[in-house]
């Protein structure tokens, strides 16, 4: 199967329920497997890197049928005379880790991740080896490949990255997305860091990103700007919203009672302005991203908040 087939299976354009492992560079193989993500995505990639010795990427799916496939190709690769030798975390969302419990014990491996990744999934998942950013794994003979852990906060604090340091190629897990979108929302991420960490990875010029969802990301620089320029468009939409509604409010009390103050917007009540391009259905998770978007901006000194409540810097 080619890298675009894979990525119009993952869509949900064909029918295909397992796809089968596709070679995305040499030496990395790229196993899209069916996981709890959000929608449109319904798949995420899990990859086995390396030639004589490997690892996992990504033991993302919970299903039994899933896991299977993962023990397959593993058992495969060891029964052709290769070594896999660890499981890596990109970060501890459900369809990224989900299986790493039942790959651990099967395959007796031990699992690779950012401290605060293991932080979160504290007392659920055990991790025998803390990666930190810069970290290089050797694979196999000396000079035969590496995995370099890039450390990428933003959409989740412990996110890591790992590059291949022979093809160039980086594993960019929930990062970008060749499927979907990215969700930033206030518990587990942070959009000023996401903006930093996406202009980090840009500034490596990899040969590729290769998401957690979707297929190979080719045009590398091209698709950071336009996720960098998309975010900072919301962002002004937020700010205008917040603006406006607080006038709008300003007004109709001083024609009331004659007083100046408002009472601030909640994320809820920006949402329908900032994302008036969205249907009614992505609010909720719309109203995430929009806290997400202010806290950034209070952070750029923009926007106060106060009991929940958000109003524009120095407005009267
Ligand atoms: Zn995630």
């Amino acid at each position: 199967m080619s890298a675009q087939e894979a990525q119009d299976a993952e869509g949900g354009v064909g029918p295909d329920p397992a796809p089968a492992p596709v070679e995305v560079a040499p030496g990395l193989l790229m196993l899209p497997l069916r996981s709890p993500t959000l929608p449109p995505a319904t798949h995420t990639n899990c990859f086995l890197v390396g030639d004589s010795e490997a690892v996992l990427v990504e033991p993302a799916s919970p299903y039994p049928e899933e896991i299977d496939r993962v023990v397959a190709l593993v058992e495969a690769r060891r029964a052709a005379g290769g070594d896999v030798v660890a499981i890596l975390a990109t970060h501890h969302h459900v369809d990224h880790i989900g299986g790493a419990v039942a790959l651990k014990e099967r395959l007796g491996l031990p699992l690779f991740g950012h401290a605060l990744t293991a932080e979160r999934l504290r007392g659920l998942v055990s991790f025998d080896r803390l990666l930190e950013d810069g970290e290089r794994i050797a694979l196999g003979a000396p000079g035969e490949m590496t995995l370099e852990a890039v450390h990428t906060p933003g959409h989740a604090p412990g996110h890591l990255c790992f590059v291949d340091t022979r093809s160039g190629a980086m594993i960019a897990g929930d990062m970008v997305a060749g499927v979907g979108s990215i969700l930033i929302e206030p518990t587990d991420g942070d959009m000023a860091a996401y903006l930093d960490s996406l202009r980090a990875m840009a500034d490596r010029r990899p040969s590729m990103l290769l998401p957690a969802h979707g297929g190979p990301i080719h045009a590398v620089a091209a698709k950071v700007e336009q996720y960098v320029s998309h975010r900072l468009m919301r962002e002004e939409k937020v700010f205008e919203a917040l603006r406006s509604l607080q006038e709008r409010e300003r007004e109709q009390k001083r024609a009331r009672d004659g007083g100046p103050e408002d009472d601030g917007c909640t994320p809820e009540e920006l949402v329908p302005w900032a994302y008036d391009d969205a249907p009614p259905a992505v609010y909720p998770i719309a109203a995430l991203a929009t806290e997400a978007h202010l806290i950034k901006l209070e952070g750029d000194g923009r926007v106060t908040s106060a009991g929940g409540r958000w109003r524009v810097a120095g407005a009267p």
